[in-house]
């Protein structure tokens, strides 16, 4: 793999210069031979100009051999064609012919898992978003789509199943043990969504009857021994199947839906048409091997790519810079499902911490960039939070503005009209204007500026008028390459509560009394004057989180209690809680940097003891609400951030919180525990464990003997059923510096110690452990019998977690923590540049660190600028970060 040096500076591409592509493909016949040693690709495509004048045909191509090129059948001479690294140009083209184009590849030394590659002796293929030009010479750009034929040949013992897109229209029998089969997509598609799998596998078979009565195959393969792990993710498939008929009227397209499980995979899973690939992380569970986390994720990962058919796979991106019209509306169509699954409420509380912690520090640091970015170096670098969980956060905007009903419309116009083509952004928005009548101009804001928008909330009430007067100013900080933002339309959810915690009438635009109200920003200060208000009311805003920005009121202690206790918003109550106990860490952590002793105000134990008590609560939301901000949350909130001030004030609240409310927490442990037919997957079930172990972490920081052996006493007990409790326990016991601890590591070693897979989550454990030894812990870890730097879940689990969970660890102040961070990217880079991209955001985000960490992080960004050979990858990240 020859990937350019940094010091030839690699080329920016820009949006602005998109351009039509200058052929067309007919069809692509693809053939593949697989042997242990070598790969021979042989493909033959129909190709016209799209305009007379064009001279010469580019194909991108790398690490790739070229063995033969024939053009109309006559083999092409050397002048005839020009060959660089990447591109292979044939000179003086007709205007139609076919080009026949040999090439051998080796999957077995493919570490970077682009393109064609071996996953343990199993060859898979990855092409999203440019690794199809690892595997032939071609027009690798998503506007030029195809129809495609497969032909596989291989060993019939070593790769039983051949596997590709479509449909398996033919197969056979050749000498030597081998065997040959044909596969046939009758969708034109783009290069990325192309899939190869070759293996010998275990297949788990159903089938789904679609709306129109169609009889659709479903298979689940995986290796050998793991078929009763993927039950969940086979009744996920046919949740998603009949949840998107029912909800947007799309239904499954081919005869077979097939899903791969793999074991190396750089990301969580894959579209291909017809032939999902996943992370073995996103379809195994059973209770014993899988948390309830894990279980709601293979839901939503299982859904999210199976979406894609409609949303990505049938109409798909004209080029890169559109990734968000895929990946935002099909992570806004996912989350839809999980909280029609689940609940409304926590699946949004979910969705955005998960926002705020991942996607709020990027749009605040140097690698902001708006969701359809204007430029970019290497693309791997965009499948950022930014472009997937704001890009779906618009999409709801959009939804909330027009309402569910024009919404549909929208995306039925949108399906209608842009079936089978490559679009853009624009087109989404045009077709959502088209279908509603609206005007969403300022809307499209949303996808050209960068940074979170600040809208500040005032307050005004005229007891003579009865008039409650609300005043909203909104503004965004510059980013990177904006300097000014204009004023964004954005929509404010909005209820009034009386102090007695009842809901307010309010009229609404079309004249109705109702009980909520939907605040259009457009201008930099918006005013809305309530009338009829009988009292001074209590604003609940932003209701469902009905916009991604950082909203400010100034609330009264008072009034945080009665949204947590009264909102009928179950985000807003989690929100009103997350509010007082932010306000009360951040005081904390000023008390702390000015050397005083810290104080915890008795209020805020009361109300959450209150909160224990109360019995009709959703269990769910109850551990919600128990738990803190978290300290990248926090810091976020900090000019300069202050690693030792948030643990210590965070740490000092927790304590006092356990050991105030030692009772209730035990009370609630014990009336929590499921028993072992409790085990099932279920929302009840789920929503028992979560407040158990939420109580069991309080219990935890209590320095009673008793305790810690109730922690290791669950860890034992659930070890055999239930990975929820065991991960639970465990955790809570990796902070602690006593024997339970080792036991409890050696003993989960033990038993999983031949399951990749969940030996993951116990390296992820041990690199998030608060003890002052961790960083010497994780560097011992890479040296492992059971670690492997080739494979990504394994970088995830063990140095990803140190580098973007452990705060205290990671900053520790004399650079310890960059240093191992940076000698480990640098590598990783050399076997797997994107990987080894992923892991270095956290260094990425100096600038909010007091001086000297910032200069220590910022000598690890200048050692990877200097090293000879990195990757485009890094070296876009590095520069940005250093700008
Ligand atoms: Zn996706």
């Amino acid at each position: 793999m020859t990937k350019t040096p940094a010091q030839n500076t690699p080329a920016t591409i820009y949006l602005k210069d998109y351009a039509r592509p200058e052929f067309t493909i007919e069809k692509l016949d693809l053939e593949f031979e697989l042997t242990a040693a070598m790969t021979t690709v042989k493909s033959t495509m129909e190709l016209h100009k799209v305009d007379a004048t064009t001279q010469h045909l580019v194909l991108q191509g790398e690490a790739l051999e070229l063995i033969s090129i024939s053009m109309n059948k006559n083999i092409l001479l050397p002048e005839q064609y020009r060959l660089t690294a990447t591109q292979l140009t044939i000179l003086a083209v007709p205007e139609t012919f076919s080009l026949e184009i040999i090439v051998q590849i080796k999957p077995q030394e493919n570490t970077q898992l682009s393109g064609l590659y071996r996953s343990g002796a199993t060859f898979v293929t990855q092409c999203e978003a440019e690794g199809f030009r690892r595997i032939t010479y071609f027009l690798d750009r998503p506007d030029v789509l195809t129809h495609y034929t497969t032909k596989i040949i291989a060993d019939r013992h070593q790769y039983p199943h051949l596997l590709s897109n479509g449909n398996l229209v033919a197969k056979g029998e050749l000498e030597n043990q081998r065997h040959w089969v044909k596969w046939e997509d009758p969708f034109r598609k783009p290069c990325y969504l192309f899939a190869l799998v070759a293996g010998q596998f275990e297949l788990l078979e159903d089938y789904f009857i679609t709306q129109s009565g169609r009889r659709i195959l479903l298979h689940i393969y995986t290796e050998k021994g793991y078929l009763d792990q993927c039950h969940c993710a086979m009744q996920a498939v046919k949740k998603a199947m009949t949840w998107d008929e029912e909800n947007y009227g799309r239904e499954y397209d081919l005869d077979i839906f097939m899903i791969v499980a793999i074991s190396d995979f750089n990301s969580g899973a894959m579209e291909n048409k017809g032939l999902n690939i996943f992370n073995t992380k996103y379809i195994l569970a059973k209770p014993d091997t899988a948390t309830d986390e894990d279980y709601i994720y293979i839901q939503t990962v299982v859904a999210h790519e199976y979406f894609h058919n409609w949303t990505g796979n049938r109409i798909t991106c004209r080029d890169w810079f559109q990734l968000s019209l895929k990946e935002g509306l099909t992570v806004f169509r996912d989350q839809s499902f999980t909280a029609d699954v689940t609940d409304h409420g926590v699946a949004r509380i979910y969705d955005v911490n998960k926002l705020r912690n991942r996607q709020f520090p990027e749009d605040a640091g140097p690698l902001a960039h708006p969701v359809r970015p204007d430029s970019y170096i290497e693309i791997s670098n965009f499948y950022t939070t930014t472009i997937y969980e704001k890009g779906a956060e618009i999409i709801r905007v959009i939804q909330t503005l027009l309402g569910k009903v024009l919404f549909r419309r929208g995306m039925d116009l949108y399906f209608t009209r842009h079936d089978g083509q490559a679009v853009t952004i624009e087109d989404f928005v045009r077709a959502m204007e088209d279908a509603s009548g609206m005007n969403l101009t300022q809307c499209r804001l949303w996808y050209e500026q960068a940074g979170t928008p600040l809208v500040k909330v005032t307050a005004d009430y005229d007891a003579a008028t009865k008039r409650y007067t609300l005043t909203l100013e909104q503004g965004c900080l510059p980013t990177p390459g904006q300097p000014y933002k204009k004023p964004m339309h954005i929509p404010v959810r909005t209820a009034l509560f009386d102090h007695q915690g009842q809901t307010l009438l309010l009229d609404t635009d079309d004249g109705r009394p109702g009980l909520e109200k939907i605040l259009q920003l457009k201008e930099i200060t918006t005013t809305v004057t309530f009338k009829n208000v009988p009292e001074r009311p209590i604003p609940s805003l932003l209701r469902h989180f009905s916009a991604p920005i950082k909203l400010q009121f100034d609330y009264s202690e008072e009034e945080l209690v009665l949204l947590i206790k009264h909102d009928t918003d179950a985000f807003n109550r989690w929100e009103a809680s997350q509010i007082y106990a932010q306000r009360l860490l951040l005081e904390l952590i000023a008390t702390y940097q000015q050397k005083r002793p810290l104080q915890m105000p008795e209020k805020f134990t009361e109300l959450l003891r209150s909160l224990l008590n109360d019995k009709q609560l959703n269990k769910q939301l109850l551990s919600a609400l128990l738990t803190l901000p978290s300290e990248i949350y926090l810091a976020e909130h900090m000019a300069v951030v202050d690693v030792e001030a948030i643990f210590a004030a965070r740490e000092f609240v927790k304590l006092n919180i356990a050991t105030a409310l030692r009772a209730e927490f035990f009370a609630t442990y014990q009336e929590n525990v499921t028993t072992e037919t409790g085990i099932i997957f279920t929302l009840a079930n789920v929503g028992k464990r979560q407040l158990k172990n939420v109580a069991l972490q309080y219990l935890l920081l209590l320095p009673d003997p008793a305790l810690r052996k109730l922690g290791h006493q669950q860890f034992v007990t659930s070890l055999p059923l239930n990975m929820t409790d065991t991960m639970a326990a465990l955790r809570g016991l990796s902070h602690l510096a006593i024997p339970e601890r080792e036991l409890a590591l050696e003993q989960f070693y033990t038993r999983w110690r031949h399951e990749p897979l969940i030996i993951d989550k116990w390296f992820a454990v041990q690199a998030a452990s608060l003890l002052p030894d961790t960083l010497p812990q994780v560097e011992r870890l890479t040296h492992h019998e059971a670690f492997d730097i080739k494979n990504p879940n394994k970088v995830y689990a063990l140095i990803g977690t140190f580098g973007q969970q452990n705060m205290l660890r990671f900053h520790a102040a004399d650079g310890a923590g960059y240093h191992f961070l940076g000698k480990f990217i640098l590598q990783l880079d050399k076997l797997n540049s994107n990987v080894a991209a992923r892991m270095l955001k956290p260094l990425t985000e100096w600038r909010r660190q007091d001086s000297s960490r910032a200069a220590l992080m910022c000598a690890q960004l200048e050692i990877m600028m200097r090293t000879p050979g990195i990757s485009n990858d890094i070296y876009e990240l590095v520069t940005k970060s250093l700008a």
